[in-house]
């Protein structure tokens, strides 16, 4: 069988075990946010001819080279920002994406509403939370996130939709889920962005409204083509 559908083929395992799980715990059946960094359009492209509408990259540039063209041939994409953001690429961000997750810090956040104002639009924005506390992963410290969550919305204006986390690796991801859950209801922010592709049902559980799936749909990555 060739790649493209295998990917095709997982991307509808990969619902329908949501769709499963969700009915099980009697929650709702998050958003799939399909992660297609470093894939090209090639390989994209089959998993939106079955349907998918969500898909999240982490770089800028690299969703610079392949988002566009595929975004005019299906309009109603939505695309995610998950990875870190630099302030000198936020212009570009803005541009691209309808999304971003990883809003974590006052220098960002101002460099956003300041791009959306002179760009006349609005984005969806979620406030990472680094929520193992790892001093080399982003994300707002846990003891922060309310007061950064306040400032945004406050300060700047920002509609904040909800949180994300990305646990430590080597963790049960339970506790951590569970950490932001508690905080977006403290921060009165509704969406949770948590779940990869070897913890999507267990996020499910522990109602994530969007789950961020790559390898387990378009299959283990190659960096070297990055
Ligand atoms: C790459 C990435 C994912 C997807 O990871 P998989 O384990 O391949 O599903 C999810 N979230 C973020 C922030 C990522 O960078």
């Amino acid at each position: 069988m060739n790649e493209e559908n295998s990917s095709v083929q997982n991307y509808h395992h990969v619902l329908e075990e949501m769709r499963n799980h969700s009915k099980k715990h009697g929650v709702e059946m998050p958003t799939l946010v399909c992660v297609s960094k470093t894939y090209d359009t090639d390989a994209i492209q089959p998993v939106i001819d079955a349907g998918a509408r969500v898909f999240g990259e982490n770089r800028v540039q690299e969703a610079q080279g392949k988002w566009p063209e595929l975004k005019v041939a299906t309009p109603e994409l939505e695309l995610h920002l998950i990875g870190p953001l630099q302030s000198n690429k936020t212009k570009e961000a803005v541009a691209l994406f309808d999304c971003i997750q990883t809003v974590d810090r006052e220098k960002i956040a101002k460099s956003i509403a300041k791009e959306m104002k002179a760009q006349e639009k609005s984005l969806k924005l979620f406030v990472q939370v680094n929520t193992g506390s790892e001093p080399q992963k982003a994300g707002i410290l846990p003891d922060n996130a309310l007061k950064f969550v306040e400032y945004c919305q406050s300060d700047l204006g920002l509609k904040i939709e909800g949180l994300m986390c990305i646990p430590p690796f080597d963790e049960n991801p339970g506790p951590h889920f569970a950490l932001l859950r508690k905080l977006s209801r403290e921060a009165g922010v509704e969406k949770l962005s948590m779940g990869m592709s070897a913890d999507y049902l267990t996020a499910t559980e522990f109602t994530a409204t969007h789950v961020r799936v790559g390898s387990g749909i378009f299959g283990a990555r190659d960096y070297a083509k990055a």
